[in-house]
């Protein structure tokens, strides 16, 4: 998927001015984040397993190529492939030789974040292969002109009902349908046949299981057993830093995802897929492919990022974001949205084409308190401004300001008078107004609101008053 993560400053302004996408992030907002905080008081110490979560994926993380060796040699064992993949480029190439080789016209997907990244529906259109998206909310999207997702678990969340049912009368062709049940009906209706006529299936993976060759899925609408278990060939496409040692850390696991991402204790299915149908199994691929990928997850490893490879995809950090929740999705012009998004868009896209996202959030650290692996994502921002920095990616202006700013907070002195002459000048600027409406040196920041008018002393003066002494510098 193209990266336009460099607009986004353009984009916010106009998610700002869309008032129809406000609202409808507004309603979602409420319901992710009521559902999750009433799912985790089920657990009765939340913040333990929270923290065994945590343990379990760093200790994969530190020792990713041995998980992951021991993952393939399982996998192998069960029968299935396991291919490697370089980048979304890859990823593409890998599983258009599959479909090929195997005489495949039609494909059902369940959802994969991973496919999103490579671009892997227009590849395949191009190599004349027709990619069938099945989970409700991704369907939605590719009728509606293979739109990026603006969610990792609820791609279509930036659509109204409306929406949905506007588009399903025009797509389909049938009365238009005006409650969620009938339109999800509907949907069911035409991917049915698709399902029974698709040569293979594509999902991603919530979790590679080393011990055992598995792959985990956790999805909602049942679609990802039909994907995975009709066609003859299912392939997984999933990053390499998704593998759990064992079935007891993925239980664990467990007790954390559905709970941080829907508020569920458990999610509508959950399945556990191991190598190929077995003589006397009633369902089940005839082949299987795992297509483990890269694309730049092995050059965080050892970084001073390496904690955001935790990452399960809950979506629990953008569900919990001011600035997700005022924007959406889409502004921040690639896959991953939110906060984890503002860490891994600079990673695996480059800092240079992701200039603002770091910057894309107020550091409140809603996200780092529900991440339900301890990820420290305000941290991990900081981090990435620093690194911006330090490569003179940020502007001339801002960064001569910080060196500026750097040089007088080592001066206690000029930093007092400094802040006595800002302070006063703002006062002056005020008025008998108790706003600001432009600041001078800052238009740009005042355009969309007001600054407080301070009060006409700093604080080292108003502290110094209650204490009935002088200032000190
Ligand atoms: S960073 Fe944490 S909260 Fe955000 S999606 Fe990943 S696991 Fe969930």
């Amino acid at each position: 998927m193209e990266v336009k993560s460099m607009h986004f400053k353009a984009n916010a302004s106009a998610a700002l001015a869309n008032a129809a996408l406000r609202g409808k992030l507004k309603s979602a907002k409420g319901t992710f984040v009521v559902k999750r905080a009433e799912a985790i008081t089920e657990v009765d110490d939340f913040e333990a397993t929270r923290a065994a979560a945590a343990a379990i994926r760093s200790r994969v993380i530190d020792n990713l190529d041995l998980w992951l060796e021991r993952f393939e040699r399982k996998a192998l064992d069960t029968g299935a492939k396991v291919l490697w993949a370089r980048d979304g480029a890859e990823v593409c190439r890998l599983v258009t030789e599959i479909a090929k080789r195997h005489g495949v016209t039609k494909i059902t997907k369940s959802k994969s974040m991973l496919s999103e990244e490579a671009g892997l529906n227009q590849a395949l259109e191009a190599a004349g292969i027709q990619p069938v998206e099945t989970d409700l909310g991704e369907y939605i999207l590719q009728v509606d002109g293979n739109e990026p997702p603006s969610h990792i678990i609820a791609p279509a969340v930036h659509k109204s009902l409306d929406d949905v049912a506007d588009l399903f009368h025009k797509v389909h062709g049938k009365p238009r349908k005006t409650d969620i049940p009938a339109l999800a009906r509907e949907a069911r209706e035409v991917l049915r046949g698709h399902f029974l006529s698709a040569g293979m299936g594509i999902s991603g993976g919530n979790f590679l299981v080393a011990e055992t060759g598995s792959v985990a899925l956790v999805t909602n609408e049942g679609n990802g057993r039909m994907v995975t278990t009709l066609p003859r060939v299912h392939v997984v496409i999933t990053g390499i830093e998704k593998v759990v040692p064992t079935l007891e850390d993925l239980a664990t696991l467990m007790r954390v995802l559905p709970r941080s991402a829907s508020g569920q204790s458990i999610s509508n299915y959950f399945s556990i897929l191991t190598g190929i149908r077995r003589a006397g199994d009633l369902d089940g691929p005839e082949h299987l492919y795992f297509v483990l990928v890269d694309s730049g997850r092995a050059d965080v490893v050892g970084t001073d990022f390496h904690a955001i490879l935790r990452c399960i995809r809950c979506g629990a950090c953008m569900n919990h974001c001011p600035v997700y929740q005022t924007i959406g999705g889409h502004a921040y012009g690639w896959v991953y949205p939110g906060p984890m998004g503002s860490v891994l868009t600079p990673l695996y896209a480059g800092l240079e084409n992701a200039l603002d996202l770091p910057h894309a959030a107020t550091l409140c650290n809603q996200c780092g308190i529900v991440c339900p692996v301890n990820i420290p994502l305000p941290e991990l921002l900081r981090k990435l401004r620093e690194k911006q920095t330090e490569r003179g990616l940020r502007p001339l202006g801002e960064r001569i300001g910080l060196r500026l700013w750097g040089w007088i907070a080592q001066r206690p002195g000029l930093y007092a008078l400094g802040a006595r002459i800002g302070v006063r000048y703002l006062k002056w600027l005020a008025g008998d107004a108790d706003r600001i409406r432009v600041l001078p040196l800052a238009p740009e920041w005042s355009r969309g609101r007001d600054f407080p008018a301070p009060e006409g002393r700093t604080f080292r003066e108003l502290y110094a008053a209650g204490r009935g002494s002088r200032p000190r510098a």
